[in-house]
């Protein structure tokens, strides 16, 4: 697209945002840059707006400023359903995200991946496998830097990797993966979507745009995702289905076969991820290797190699017999779930945070056998007391040092301390990663007082 002389409003300060009026700045473009957040919140972006030559607009949306674009360009963190976004919509002023403005210029593949939880880890595996096979890759899109930013580069032979979140994949147009995959469909973010389904089908845009030449891989063990209509070659993984093609298992070792051939790749034992789920990962994304023409010899290693991604079910210490595994990242229930599965039995499990408009009640069947205690934190702590009464002993604390402490105080050696909280972040912290890193300073001091 020619954007020399054209009128774009971004929506959205924060990174990705001003990456991408970089980008139309350098392109020829009127870039006015608006946010919601008040001028004192976002002094720093503002001042950054002004260095690359775009206009500022910040503590809220004027309607003005939307309906003189010639476009306008959304960050992942906001809402299509702004009222001033679908007023613009409806004069036909076209709304685009980073990855559809990145992906018109681009000139080489994209393996996109998308799902409610694995996204990051699947993601940063396939790009591992990827580079250490001698492929030019790039990992981009959710999981840090913005697509967009690597499009002053030339990118003829390179593979981007990008995670895709329901957002994102809701602002693109003619975005097209050559290999997508949907790893799951739970329910997540149902205080941004009035529905499962309209949350479900945010995500089925990854493949929308595919052809017969493209590849997209899926999770045979998701009911809602075995069965999509897609024009593109579809794979099946999966640890409960023996499959002609895809990935899957047979006794302990993990199958791949297609046109590309057929084998063992390793045995599971192999695998240095903990839990079912993140064997899930290591399916989609060796599949995704093999179908983009990865010898199983080079995947093996990659997955061999890899370790837990910080912030997801990642090891923090052993404190008198006592394991603690910090999976702040578990922002859902589903996770909360993968997280309790990946364990025997024997947690003392910390839970809460901000709601985030699901249900709690699944995480009961598994209270009894696998939780001691449950810690209660947060906004949440009284939905989830509810949800919970009876299935497991409860306790409420003010923080979560206090519960790390707590914790600690009432397990037994072979314990295990978790944190899976079930819930975002936002009540008591800057993020989720803020909260991960109070949780292992917390027991890091536990560490040195226990000596
Ligand atoms: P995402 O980027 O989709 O949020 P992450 O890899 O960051 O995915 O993991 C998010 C949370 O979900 C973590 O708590 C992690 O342990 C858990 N998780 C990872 N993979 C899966 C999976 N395939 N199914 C369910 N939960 C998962």
């Amino acid at each position: 697209m020619n954007y020399a002389g054209k009128n774009v409003l971004v929506i959205g300060m924060a990174r990705t945002g001003l990456a991408t009026a970089e980008y139309l700045i350098k392109r020829g473009a009127h870039v006015t840059l608006n946010d919601m957040k008040p001028e004192t919140a976002c002094a720093d972006e503002i001042a950054r707006a002004g260095a690359i030559g775009a206009e500022a607009v910040v503590g809220g949306h004027p309607e003005e400023i939307f309906l003189r674009a010639d476009f306008i360009a959304i960050s992942p963190g906001v809402p299509m359903a702004l009222p001033a976004i679908v007023k613009a919509q409806s004069r036909g002023i076209p709304v685009l995200g980073d990855m559809e403005i990145a992906f018109d210029e681009m000139k080489g593949r994209v393996c996109a991946i998308t799902g409610s939880n694995g996204k990051t880890t699947t993601t940063a595996l396939t790009g591992r496998i990827f580079s250490d096979a001698g492929l030019k890759t790039v990992i981009a899109g959710n999981i840090g830097t913005p697509l967009i930013s690597f499009m002053d580069h030339d990118s003829r032979d390179t593979w981007f990797v990008c995670e895709m979140s329901s957002f994102q994949l809701e602002s693109i147009d003619h975005f097209r993966p050559c290999i997508a995959s949907i790893l799951n469909l739970t329910p997540d973010h149902l205080d941004r979507y009035n529905s499962f389904e309209s949350y479900a089908d945010a995500k089925r845009r990854i493949y929308r745009n595919q052809t017969t030449d493209d590849f997209l891989v899926l999770n045979g063990d998701d009911p809602l995702l075995r069965h999509e209509e897609a024009r593109s070659r579809t794979f099946l993984f999966s640890r409960k289905l023996q499959l002609k093609e895809g990935c899957f298992l047979q006794g302990d070792g993990l199958m791949l076969s297609s046109r590309n051939g057929s084998g063992v790749l390793m045995p599971l034992a192999r695998i240095p991820l903990k839990g079912d789920h993140n064997i899930e990962n290591v399916m989609a994304a060796a599949l995704m290797a093999h179908l983009a023409g990865i010898p199983s010899e080079s995947i093996r290693r990659s997955v061999e190699e890899f370790r837990a991604v910080a912030h997801r079910l990642q090891f923090v210490a052993t404190i008198r017999g006592v394991d603690f595994y910090n999976d702040s990242k578990a922002t859902n229930v589903d996770a909360t779930i993968k997280a309790i599965e990946s364990f025997t039995g024997n947690l003392i499990l910390i839970l809460g945070g901000k709601d985030k408009g699901g249900s709690y009640a699944p995480i009961r069947d598994l209270c009894p056998s696998h939780v001691k205690l449950g810690i209660l934190i947060g906004q949440a702590a009284d939905k989830i007391e509810a949800a919970l009464t009876g299935a497991c002993p409860l306790a409420r604390v003010g923080s979560l040092e206090k519960a790390v402490e707590t914790g600690f105080e009432r397990a037994t050696a072979g314990d295990t301390v978790l944190l899976a909280p079930a819930c975002a972040s936002f009540d008591m912290f800057h993020n989720f990663e803020h909260r991960g890193d109070v949780f292992m300073q917390a027991v890091r001091g536990l560490e040195k007082r226990a000596g």
